[in-house]
């Protein structure tokens, strides 16, 4: 099937009536050109329409899912964009291989959008609109896309944000993630936009985008979902496996006895960021952690300011009345004795995940 040039299946803009709630899968467009969005976008301009947009790179987990949800309680029409942006993966990065699970996100969506459907007792029809998944030739019509620190192309930079912590392992990164959901919001031109706290310096890049270019549109970030261990839900935790999965909850565990210590009265940037190394320097050994399973390196442990992400110095203290952001990024190595194919072909996997310190 041509996968330009056309979309699936284009539902009119209506109310749904009760029997249309019950009924299983009431199904959203699959977009894959612009031109098809922006018309069935159009009508919602008009008040008191609200759009809400979801930007994700797919593979879908509880994680995105409570983005849309967001989205749809706070808006009456929601696009989801499913698309690997290219421009944001370094050129020795996992673009290749990273998961594409679309019939299970399709399902996932399908399913979010009956239970809202049943649930939505108010009297907004808030739904799926659609999911935008344009090929890489719709989203770089001129150029093709390039992960080459000079690379050629028209590109969104933000600086000195898109340089450290993420950005001083990831030197091309930020400017992916800038320029695609800059040509994201230039498509749907949505009222809102959802971004996830998981992501802290991407969500902090995007207001800063919105705001140095009068875009118009409100940012919205959502807390990040969890697993019961507390490990950060993320797509890329599929590359784990099973042993290397049980190890790295220490990442969150680090981040969590830090934020107590701050909660219970502690402000010095130091203290803040030692009760997180307490938690490594246990499995600390010959300069390298040692977890059961597989070797860790922590790449950072970072106290910033919340609106800016500028990082602290040991001798700062956390203002109250301000807050802060801890965040930390960890490799994980493979298994140190590979027991089976899954283990002998695993490649390093690299953790992020932050926590607030709440202004008081
Ligand atoms: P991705 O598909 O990884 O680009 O993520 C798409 C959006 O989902 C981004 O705004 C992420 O910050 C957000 N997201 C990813 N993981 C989580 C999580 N565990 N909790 C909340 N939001 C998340």
């Amino acid at each position: 099937m041509a996968l330009r040039n056309q979309f699936m299946r284009a539902y009119p803009l209506r109310s749904y009536s009760s029997s249309c709630r019950r009924q299983r899968h009431v199904p959203f467009t699959i977009f894959r050109d612009v031109a098809g969005l922006r018309e069935v976008r159009r009508p919602m301009f008009q008040p008191p329409n609200k759009v809400g947009f979801v930007p994700t790179m797919g593979a879908l987990h509880e994680g995105h899912l409570s983005l849309v949800r967001h989205a749809l309680n706070e808006n009456n029409h929601v696009f989801v964009s499913i698309f690997v942006n290219p421009t944001q993966f370094g050129v020795n990065e996992d673009l290749d291989s990273y998961p594409k699970t679309w019939a299970s996100d399709l399902e996932k969506l399908k399913t979010l959008q009956d239970e809202h459907l049943q649930s939505n007792t108010g009297g907004r029809d808030s739904r799926i609109q659609g999911i935008f998944a344009p090929s890489v030739k719709t989203m770089y019509p001129v150029l093709p896309p390039s992960s080459e620190i000079d690379g050629d192309g028209s590109f969104v930079t933000i600086t000195p944000l898109s340089n450290w912590l993420e950005g001083a392992s990831r030197p091309v990164f930020f400017r992916g993630v800038a320029t695609v959901c800059m040509k994201l919001f230039n498509i749907v031109q949505p009222d809102r936009v959802y971004f996830g706290q998981k992501d802290v310096q991407q969500s902090v890049l995007i207001r800063r985008m919105v705001k140095d270019f009068h875009i118009p549109t409100q940012v919205r970030v959502i807390e990040t979902s969890r697993e019961s261990d507390g490990l950060a839900m993320s797509s890329r935790n599929v590359y784990l496996g099973e042993r290397r999965r049980a190890d790295v909850a220490i990442l969150s565990k680090a981040l969590f006895a830090a934020r107590s210590t701050y909660d219970s009265g502690e402000t010095s940037a130091q203290a803040i960021r030692q009760a997180a190394w307490r938690v490594f320097d246990e499995l600390r050994h010959a300069g390298q952690w040692q977890a059961n399973s597989c070797k860790l390196e922590v790449d950072y442990i970072a106290l910033s300011g919340p609106d800016d992400m500028a990082t602290f110095d040991d001798a700062a203290h956390v203002d109250p009345k301000e807050g802060a952001i801890l965040s930390a990024a960890m490799k994980v190595f493979p298994v140190d004795h590979p027991a089976n194919d899954e283990e002998r072909g695993q490649i390093s996997v690299r953790l992020i995940d932050n926590v607030l310190l709440s202004a008081k």
